[in-house]
């Protein structure tokens, strides 16, 4: 027997500054939401004045992570200490697993006066931390789009819907990364592994998730179970739909690094402190 997902947690995004000075609306890392395993953060910098995101982000480190950077629109350009430099425009993804560690700098530059995008940090198990960076961008056209029964349209950047793969393969924690869009009157069923957290962040429109009626923008913590169903409301709903594999493993966090002791930490700052970050 199907046993829906309800809702275990429902967070309002909170203003925060980060990089030189961006605001942004953060759901993971918070002192009300630390990380749902094995999602240690997730930021919205959808932008109503791009003079908010012009700051950007400056050459920066990362080590045991991957971020999960995802436009709607304008672009973002990176450019990292391992020689990878490029474009994130509208509708593309960059999955970049640090591993041991990159220095990197992603620069909002918006178009027709719009930067919308958001960021998921992925846990790497202890395992990967040190392995090699590596990245994976898909541009907008790579990304397949699938209809699904029930009117609604999934984005598929990683996992499987109705037997379709998204680009995004070979990540530790078996992701699942979905944009959809609900139009109104519209319902989708996704199953999920029963052992993978979900999280659902509704960002335009509302929905009825488990008899609840839900309004963007918030991101939805879901209970236990293996499917979710939501209805859209009376007018386009959008959202992210995420899941993956919880690690189970000790977190220290500091930053932009996130291993599993607080040695691993100190000898990150040591190596930072001796120029010798990244490793070669
Ligand atoms: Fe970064």
């Amino acid at each position: 027997m199907t046993v829906f997902r309800s809702i275990a947690q429902q967070v309002e995004p909170q203003y925060v500054r980060e990089g030189a000075g961006v605001l942004l609306r953060r759901s993971i890392a918070l002192p009300i939401l630390d990380h749902v395993d094995p999602f240690l953060l997730f930021d919205d910098f959808r932008a109503a004045n791009p003079a908010d995101v012009l700051p950007g982000f400056p050459m920066h480190p990362h080590r045991g992570i991957e971020t999960v950077t995802y436009m709607l629109a304008g672009n973002v350009a990176h450019r990292d200490s391992i020689g990878n430099a490029g474009i994130v425009g509208a509708g593309a993804v960059q999955w970049m697993t640090s591993g041991r560690g990159i220095l990197h700098e992603e620069m909002p530059q918006p178009v027709a006066g719009r930067l919308d995008g958001f960021q998921l940090w992925v846990n790497l198990p202890a395992a990967l931390k040190m392995s090699p960076a590596r990245y994976q961008e898909l541009r907008a056209d790579e990304i397949p789009e699938v209809a699904l029964p029930g009117g609604a349209r999934a984005r598929i950047i990683a996992g499987e819907v109705a037997g379709v793969r998204g680009p995004v393969t070979e990540i530790a924690v078996q992701p699942t990364y979905l944009d959809i869009t609900l139009p109104p009157g519209s319902v989708v069923t996704l199953p999920t592994p029963t052992t993978h957290n979900v999280l659902v962040y509704l960002f335009e429109g509302d929905i009825n998730l488990g008899g609840q009626v839900l309004n963007a923008t918030q991101m939805l913590v879901l209970g236990a179970g293996d499917a979710v169903e939501i209805h859209a409301g009376a007018q386009v709903a959008r959202l992210l739909f995420i899941s993956g594999q919880p690690l189970h493993e000790p977190i220290a966090r500091y930053g932009p690094f996130v291993m599993n002791t607080r040695e691993e930490i100190q000898q990150t700052l040591r190596e930072l402190r001796a120029g010798t970050f990244p490793p070669v």
